[in-house]
């Protein structure tokens, strides 16, 4: 199963992320979690990936398209993958073609959770996880049981430094100019689902396995 998962910041890909790999056995890549990683491990990479970021912008494309190829090429992928977070424009949706094509694979779905941008905002300034497990906490919905611990290992609770004010609605900018053009591109391949992203999580994933039990 070879799955892309797209969305604006906040429609919960992160969520379904989880859910999908929890009951299908392949890797999921997110490019965010990889640029935080490259962040907090201090890398060169990781320190140019983090001006952007901060700044609510994206990634330059050579960079970001870069290590997905390297990503992709690994042999846990074999099986399929779950892209999360990328494609973003429409130079890395045709880098990602060409990278497939080489490794004779491609996209088989595109699922494109949406939610409105109130709701965006809300859950994106209100979203908190825990520096150890990662685990999301929302303060406005679903606060962990003691301020700044996590329920389920007792780690610290943090905020994303791009899940601020401003930056939240440059992200959601971003998204609107660089990236919802690419649900066209998605959509004349005719792989593109879209999906309700203001409900129930569960409601959501239900929707998505009928997707890809159907594939
Ligand atoms: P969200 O979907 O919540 O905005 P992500 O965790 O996917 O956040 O990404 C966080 C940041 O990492 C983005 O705002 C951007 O700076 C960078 N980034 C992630 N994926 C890409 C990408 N495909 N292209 C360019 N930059 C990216
Ligand atoms: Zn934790």
């Amino acid at each position: 199963m070879n799955i892309i998962l797209m969305g604006p910041p906040g429609a919960g890909k992160g969520t379904q992320a989880e859910l999908i790999k929890a009951k299908y056995p392949i890797p999921h890549i997110s490019t965010g979690d990889m640029f935080r990683e490259a962040v907090s491990n201090g890398t060169q990479m990781g320190k140019e990936a983090q001006k952007y970021m901060d700044a609510g912008k994206l990634v330059p494309d050579q960079v970001t398209i870069g290590i997905v190829e390297e990503r992709l090429a690994q042999s846990d992928c074999a099986k399929g993958f779950l892209l999360d977070g990328f494609p973003r424009t429409t130079v890395q949706a045709e880098a990602l073609d060409q990278t497939l094509k080489k490794l004779n694979k491609k996209v088989e779905v595109a699922l494109n959770i949406a939610a409105p941008d109130e709701i965006l905002i809300e859950r994106l300034s209100g979203r908190v996880s825990c520096k150890d497990c990662k685990k999301v906490y929302n303060l406005s919905y679903s606060p962990p049981a003691q301020a700044g611990v996590c329920d389920i290992c007792g780690g610290e609770i943090i905020q994303r430094s791009d899940d601020r004010g401003e930056t939240v609605a440059k992200r959601l900018e971003v998204y609107n100019e660089q990236t919802a053009p690419l649900l066209k591109y998605y959509d004349e391949c005719q792989l593109l689902h879209n999906l309700d992203g203001n409900r129930d999580s569960r409601e959501v994933f239900q929707e998505v396995v009928r997707i890809l039990e159907s594939l």
